[in-house]
């Protein structure tokens, strides 16, 4: 049956309509039902090793258009829906973004789970089954407010297996009911499985916000993506959440071992577990105690579970490498104890340096050197992410394991990155360079051959107004904002973190703004675009995005600055504002403090795009700088080796650059009478000494220097053809950036699945 069949057969059996009298809602669910089925129906890929992606997120997006992509079956879906005068935009409306996830960690497992299952490797994903998200971002009073964000109806994407574990916490079980959802391969025939554990008996929504009794472990376990961890009852959630997940994962990998006639001897030869970030750790012990319960000795469960267990790590911030007291795991899963203390005894027995035990002396277990000690590979995200962790961040660790160390630059999918949510673009690639860059990123450099051909160039240019103009049609449906599509749209959409620095950019649209007061008119409009979620207990970050609504209501109502600058904070930012977002950017702001971002993965989405980066050179960043070159990149800032050096001597003084003439009126302007009129003066005092006083992350360091290159940036987009070119040239270097490449890469170093 070909698609047309299939739907119908569908809308008759559930509706008793034909799919042409059907409303969008039923004929959407008819089509998710129809592509589920299918993707169900594939055979897992062949493959002698098996990965298990484990992540506390999977930040997914919406399906629909994703898995007909996959399932070759988008162009047939959309031409079918044309005739009949609908259109998949239009059905995916009906849609629900799954609350998988909530930023850059997330969305990256997501991406590889598409790429893993597009390159044939046997993979699945592991996650838990989150029923409210993070929240859902409402502003009012130019305030984030959160609520719930429900995502799960009658029908979902999730096919229930029947299949459930019981989790032994201390003092209680818990069932862990699994389900699944589908993930199609591009090009293969065959479908991997993102796993979800779930409680059996999930609370409702709380309602009001997103406060909930953090002690009811059976029922909200499942509730919320990191439920605020500000008190010990939220603290004890996490690792209640961390437990569920890696013993109930633990369990479903020795299941599936034995299903596939292996002995539990055999693990790492049959079983690779990647451990995304710190906080699936406790998957080792866990699987250490299971196989002991099977029988093997300590030494040989240590053994297997060591060349099994691979670690990546995202971030050198202090604050997100977990150390969770000793107490808690005594309280939650007890039963780990005597492996933890036995194999902190052999870290030790390892190394004499202290740095590098797993038990620390005020009684807690340091996560990331548990996977390090008893992982066979730790890998970075990005080249200069990694040579910070050789050589400063996890130097003691490297000089102890110099072979467990290796770079693994992420990537995106192009398939929903480029093919789905810019369909223009892709036409054109198409049409200009033939189609094989859709299964071979790489191919997109056979653009630059057009580098001298104005029409190409003229027509990337009218691509990218189309999708403006597409941006300011959502903008003005669901927000009711009305852009001027002629104005550079100067985007930075990321979760709020003050080393993201959107503080930073925020005092540039401080300076434009009293430019523009001062009657010093930019030689075209500028829209500055953000979009950002706080977390909940992260009082600056709130602030921060209160500055940003101020500026924004302060702008919208002056009508001598209103023409000319533009300040818009999408509310909820998710996967399908990024899809609308980042094709219609010109400008993509990348300006994390040089060290701190370890790879960021938006940047890549941009660039393949078509928009032009302004960044520090950190991350990512650094090797977009090397493939496009000076010329297609602004680069600004202090060095990640400046940066390093300053945290290391504890010299950073924000107040002596604060007191630099160009940047004193800026930072001042947060307690001015014109912003302190809109905004809440507390919230404005507490940033603007934050500031003054501390900048941790160092805005005012490099302030003056990304204003004058933004500037340059600004200058350079009137150029148009000059711009085209950059734009082409973006593009044409983005395949390196595909998340095809990626795993190909841990594939080959790492898991070696055939
Ligand atoms: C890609 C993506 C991110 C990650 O963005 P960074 O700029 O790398 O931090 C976060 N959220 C969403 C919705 C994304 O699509």
């Amino acid at each position: 049956m070909n698609l047309s069949q299939r739907l119908r057969a569908k809308t008759l059996e559930r509706y008793q309509l034909p799919p042409e009298q059907c409303d969008d809602a039923q004929l959407f669910h008819a089509l998710m039902a129809v592509t589920q089925q299918l993707a169900a129906a594939r055979p897992a890929p062949a493959g002698a090793r098996k990965l298990y992606y484990f992540s506390a997120e999977f930040l997914m997006g919406k399906l629909l258009s994703n898995n007909l992509l996959a399932l070759g079956l988008f162009e047939e879906a959309r031409e079918l829906l044309a005739g009949m005068g609908r259109s998949l935009s239009a059905l995916e409306e009906q849609e629900r973004e799954p609350s998988l996830g909530n930023g850059g960690l997330g969305r990256l497992a997501a991406c590889f789970l598409d790429s893993i299952a597009a390159l044939g490797l046997n993979g699945d994903g592991v996650g838990l089954n989150y029923h409210y998200g993070l929240f859902r971002q409402k502003f009012q009073d130019l305030k984030q407010h959160e609520e719930p964000d429900p995502w799960l109806e009658a029908e979902s994407w999730l096919i229930p297996t029947g299949r459930s574990f019981s989790v032994p916490f201390g003092g209680f079980t818990l069932q862990a009911v699994l389900y699944d959802i589908a993930i199609p391969g591009a090009h293969t025939g065959t479908a991997g499985r993102l796993h979800l554990f779930d409680v059996e008996r999930p609370a409702p929504a709380p309602a009001h916000g997103i406060a909930f009794d953090k002690g009811d472990i059976p029922h909200c376990l499942t509730s919320f993506l990191y439920p605020d961890d500000s008190d010990q009852a939220g603290q004890l959630l996490r690792v209640y959440q961390q437990y569920f997940l890696v013993s109930a994962g633990a369990q479903l990998i020795l299941a599936q071992l034995e299903e596939r006639g292996f002995s539990p001897e055999t693990l790492s030869q049959h079983v690779a577990v990647q451990i995304n970030d710190t906080h699936p750790s406790m998957v080792i012990p866990e699987l250490i105690r299971l196989l002991l319960e099977r029988g093997l000795s300590m030494e040989a469960a240590i053994e297997q579970v060591s060349h099994t267990c691979a670690y990546t790590n995202h971030t050198i911030l202090a604050e997100a490498l977990e150390k969770w007291p000793l107490s808690f795991i005594e309280t939650v899963a007890p039963q780990l104890l005597p492996i933890l203390r036995e194999l902190d005894r052999r870290a030790r027995a390892r190394s004499d340096d202290p740095r590098t035990a797993i038990l620390y002396g005020e009684g807690r277990v340091h996560m990331a050197d548990l996977d390090i000690h008893f992982g066979y590979s730790v890998n970075g995200v990005a080249a200069l992410h990694t040579e910070i962790l050789k050589h400063t961040e996890l130097k003691p660790f490297y000089d102890l394991y110099p072979e467990k160390f290796h770079n693994k630059t992420n990537g995106v999918t192009f398939r929903r990155w480029l093919e789905v949510c810019n369909p223009a673009l892709s036409d054109f690639l198409t049409a200009r360079i033939g189609p094989g860059w859709k299964t071979d990123p790489a191919a997109l450099e056979e653009l630059l051959a057009l580098e001298g051909d104005d029409a190409a160039l003229e027509e990337l240019l009218a691509i990218k107004r189309a999708n403006k103009e597409r941006l300011c049609r959502a903008l003005r449906a669901r927000q009711g904002v009305e852009l001027d599509v002629e104005s550079i749209f100067d985007i930075q959409v990321k979760r709020l973190h003050e080393y993201k620095r959107q503080q930073m950019n925020a005092l540039y649209v401080i300076y434009k703004y009293l430019e523009i007061k001062g009657g010093r008119l930019p030689a075209r409009p500028i829209t500055v675009l953000f979009g950002a979620k706080a977390a909940p207990a992260y009082e600056m970050a709130k602030h921060i995005i209160h500055l940003i609504l101020s500026l924004q209501a302060l702008i919208d109502a002056d009508p001598q600055v209103r023409p000319w600058l533009r300040v818009v904070m999408v509310e909820n930012y998710n996967v399908s504002w990024a899809e609308q977002l980042i094709p219609a950017c010109d400008l993509s702001e990348q300006i994390s403090l040089a060290s701190k971002e370890a790879s960021g993965t938006g940047k890549m989405k941009f660039m393949a795009n078509g928009a032009v980066t302004l960044g520090t050179l950190d991350g990512a960043n650094v090797e977009i700088a090397q493939l496009v070159g000076p010329e297609n990149i602004y680069t600004f800032g202090a060095s990640s080796q400046e940066v390093i050096r300053l945290y290391q001597e504890g010299s950073y003084r924000s107040l002596e650059h604060y007191h630099r003439p160009g940047v004193e009126y800026l930072v001042d302007f947060l307690v001015s009478p014109e912003l302190l009129s809109v905004g809440d003066p507390a919230a404005l005092a507490a940033l603007w000494r934050d500031m003054k006083h501390k900048d941790y992350f160092m805005a005012l360091l490099d302030v003056e220097d990304y204003i004058s290159v933004k500037e340059r940036a600004l200058a350079g987009y009137e150029d148009r053809p000059a711009w085209a070119r950059k734009m082409l040239f973006n593009i044409a270097k983005s395949g390196y950036f595909s998340s095809d490449r990626t795993i190909a890469e841990y594939n080959r170093d790492i898991w070696r699945l055939h």
